[in-house]
């Protein structure tokens, strides 16, 4: 309890947490990109420091480097964990000041060069087409992937203000990463790729070069469960991470989990990624409960259920930006639902029918 309640405190009152004498946390911070933003590391390394996802703010990056004595231009290297838009928040801006280079795993470069994969991969383009209900949605996905530059004020259609709203704080952008690297890698800053696929296909952990620290990006213990409402997302891949992080973190003893959202974990780790591996089983649990009371439903039917259990959780969450945009979380709730039918269709526990060409699902 020592660290977390000091942790809580410093949170409170500074920008950043001093993890060691060289490994700094700047919080995530909603003024980032409104709510878009996330954890980021710094590891000090002479005049060559390394930032791992830089989404925090400009104004926390700034208050931390001046407090821990390093110059911006002293930021040689950025570690993307994966190509998620509110991990680079400050990548620009980074490479601006400091020439800094990217480094980001090799199966995750494409979708942060290319926004038109990028914007297909948080909804599945054709997959929303056919839905009459997202047809705004689907229109602004269709502009943006053909446009060099996304600049929500710069659209010259009408733009449902709630739609507007939430992807004004994507701030999406294309990056040409400088290095790609693979599992086990040793990456500036004397630090180790852990490959963990399943949020995204090329996911990443961090192994800390004293052994005691893992960041674990987005296995970050969110309260909803693991996000996997991307099309590039796989269940069955974030489990196996789940297991394999389990594993490293009992066989080095490592002391800390320090993620990409939320708080970090300072003790019983073993615990809480077990907890968090759970949500996984207890949605599909529901699910298939769903399922039993049809004979056979599409995946929207099973959303309009499991969307209500969604608002209920997310009801505290909600604030005046986000109360507007909840037919984006509605598409994204589908997609969720998407992926979870895939693995349970792996686990042989539903199967698809098709009847006058709609697509259903039925227990098996
Ligand atoms: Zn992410």
């Amino acid at each position: 309890m020592q660290f977390k309640n000091e942790f809580l405190e410093i949170k409170k009152s500074k920008p950043f947490y001093k993890i060691d004498d060289k490994t700094y946390m700047i919080f995530q911070d909603k003024t980032a990109v409104n709510f878009n933003s996330c954890n980021c590391y710094l590891i000090k390394n002479d005049n060559k420091t390394v930032v791992i996802d830089p989404g925090c703010s400009r104004n926390n990056l700034i208050q931390t480097l001046k407090e821990i004595k390093v110059e911006i231009k002293d930021v040689k290297s950025i570690i993307l964990t994966h190509s998620h838009s509110d991990h680079y928040v400050l990548v620009n801006y980074l490479k601006e000041k400091a020439q800094s280079e990217v480094y980001i795993h090799h199966s995750d470069s494409e979708l942060l060069e290319d926004t038109s994969k990028y914007f297909d991969s948080l909804f599945d383009r054709s997959f929303i087409k056919s839905r009459p209900k997202f047809k705004e949605l689907y229109q602004i996905l269709e502009y943006f992937s053909n446009q060099e530059k996304y600049e929500v004020s710069e659209t010259n259609f009408y733009l449902n203000p709630a739609i507007k709203s939430v992807f004004d704080t994507w701030n999406i952008y294309s990056i040409k990463a400088d290095h790609e690297f693979k599992d086990n890698n040793t990456l500036p800053g004397n630090l180790k790729v852990i490959h963990l696929p399943g949020h995204t296909a090329g996911h990443c952990g961090l192994l800390h070069p004293d052994h005691s620290i893992i960041f674990s990006a987005d296995i970050d213990f969110n309260k909803r469960g693991p996000v996997v409402s991307s099309k590039y997302a796989n269940i069955n891949n974030y489990k196996k991470s789940i297991n394999k992080l389990i594993r490293i973190v009992r066989n080095h003893k490592i002391k800390h989990l320090f993620p990409g959202h939320w708080n970090p974990i300072f003790s019983n780790l073993e615990t809480s990624l077990k907890q968090f591996y759970r949500e996984f089983e207890i949605r599909q649990e529901k699910i298939l409960e769903i399922l039993a009371q049809k004979e056979k439903m599409t995946v929207d039917e099973i959303t309009a259920e499991t969307y209500k259990e969604f608002i209920k959780n997310f009801v505290d969450l909600i604030d005046d930006t986000t109360k507007d945009s909840l037919l984006v979380a509605e598409a994204a709730e589908l997609m969720t639902n998407r992926n979870y039918l895939t693995e349970l269709e792996r686990l042989k526990l539903v199967k698809q029918v098709f009847l006058k060409n709609q697509e259903y699902w039925k227990l098996a």
